[in-house]
């Protein structure tokens, strides 16, 4: 038999619970959790049941059970162990068609009640088709792996940098996703994974940077502001970044604006996709015999524009691994400055687009080609750029029997 699951909302719905005894008192307690009008129809009760009654939290019938007694309920709880009066409860609720949960014959029951572990918003329930008892041993399990990775009062305060990893909304690291659990305020860029939006708090202000509509350094300045304001006004705020927090994103200039403004600033690093990407499409940045160095550039600007930072020249010497993150829209002329500085013109390149995402593309070439070839593809941003003898390391050798390494790629592998 295949249950159907249902989280039944009770909230100002009437309930009866036919006894007043040691089960009715174990199972009262979560109907009144749930919101539940809660009528318990007993000759007697408990004393814990009487004290519910005098708080007013339940209702009373003070005798057994009449089929009427179910007429206004949705649902009911036998709680009772003569099998006779159940089995009474069982068919009148039969007639209504309304669910009943019987303690005393689950086979005879149309409901049953599952292990149960909540944290927060989120309830858990395990079923277990008739082993209550493994049902109770996955429960606790996942209780305590929520516990470990989802803790309700973590006490986090002011800014948290956190890299979001490459795309793949599991490659956030367990901090990271503790710290957006728990935000109060979430600013997010255009790279950080929108799925992982689906996991936070139901009042969590969610800011799209990407939205904030002024020119480049004014959009920093905002973000900088709202990081700063709400920081200030107690909340703990998110700030989701792309990859890595300090890898190109201008983390490092929200730091200083935080830190400026007295608000404590916590980073959590985030897997950069200047290694991930690269990995995921089968390429290993540094491999024995191949590369002992990989470098990290920002291809943003054309190798001869004045305000370029990286020293060109000195790359194209490197026998190691170039990554180039921003580097699309400026490839030709890094590829040409690469060659003309001395890089051999037939250096393997990779391209990979959205790394790490059902959309990841790899394309693979030379130095000397790959500007037009990844024109011609339609390669986009964003895109990494991998250069050096790694980009074929792992390549399968039909005669060494060395492993096939594989990655999602589609037809554009050569
Ligand atoms: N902090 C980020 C990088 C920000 S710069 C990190 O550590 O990953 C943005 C550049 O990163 C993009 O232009 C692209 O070159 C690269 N990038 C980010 N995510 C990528 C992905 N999923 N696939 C390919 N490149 C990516």
């Amino acid at each position: 038999m295949t249950l159907y699951p249902l989280a039944l909302r009770l909230d100002g719905r009437r309930v009866l619970v036919v006894g007043g005894g040691a089960v009715a008192t174990r199972r009262v307690p979560a109907l009144l959790a749930a919101g539940a009008v809660v009528h318990v129809v007993s000759p007697e009760l408990t004393p814990a049941l009487r004290a519910q009654l005098d708080a007013g939290r339940i209702e009373w019938t003070a005798r057994r059970f009449r089929p009427a007694d179910l007429d206004d309920c949705w649902l009911v709880q036998v709680a009772v162990n003569d099998p006779g009066a159940a089995g009474d409860v069982s068919a009148a609720a039969q007639d209504r068609r309304i669910f009943c949960v019987r303690a005393d014959d689950r086979e005879a029951a149309t409901a049953w009640t599952p292990a149960v572990t909540r944290h927060g918003p989120v309830t858990v329930a395990v079923t277990d088709g008739g082993e209550r008892r493994r049902a109770m041993a996955v429960r606790d399990l996942i209780a305590e792996a929520l516990q470990e990775t989802l803790p309700t009062e973590p006490g986090y305060a002011g800014v948290a940098l956190v890299g979001s990893g490459p795309g793949d909304p599991e490659l956030i690291t367990v901090k990271g996703r503790r710290m957006l659990a728990a935000a109060d305020v979430v600013v997010v860029d255009r790279l950080a994974p929108g799925v992982l939006l689906g996991d936070l708090r139901h009042d969590a202000e969610v800011v799209d940077a990407a939205k904030i509509p002024y020119g480049p350094s004014a959009t920093q300045d905002e973000i900088n502001r709202i990081l700063v304001d709400r920081a200030r006004a107690g909340k703990f705020v998110v700030r989701l970044k792309g990859g890595d927090p300090y890898v190109f994103g201008r983390g490092g200039e929200e730091a200083l604006a935080c830190a400026q403004a007295g608000v404590p600033v916590t980073v959590v690093p985030g897997v950069t996709s200047s290694i991930a990407v690269p990995a995921l499409a089968g390429i290993p940045v540094t491999h024995r015999g191949v590369a002992h160095e990989f470098t990290v550039v920002s291809g943003h600007l054309p190798p001869d524009h004045p305000d370029s930072l990286v020293d060109w020249p000195a790359l194209a010497r490197l026998r190691g691994t170039v990554v180039v993150l921003m580097g699309l829209k400026n490839l030709a002329r890094i590829a040409k400055t690469l060659i003309g500085d001395g890089r051999a013109a037939d250096a393997p390149v990779a391209l990979v687009q959205e790394g790490s995402t059902e959309r990841q593309r790899l394309l693979r070439s030379t130095l000397a080609s790959v500007a037009r070839d990844a024109e011609q593809a339609g390669i986009r941003p964003p895109a990494v750029v991998v250069i050096g003898d790694v980009v074929t390391a792992l390549d399968h050798d039909a005669g060494n029997g060395a492993p096939r390494v594989t990655a999602p790629v589609d037809g554009m592998d050569e």
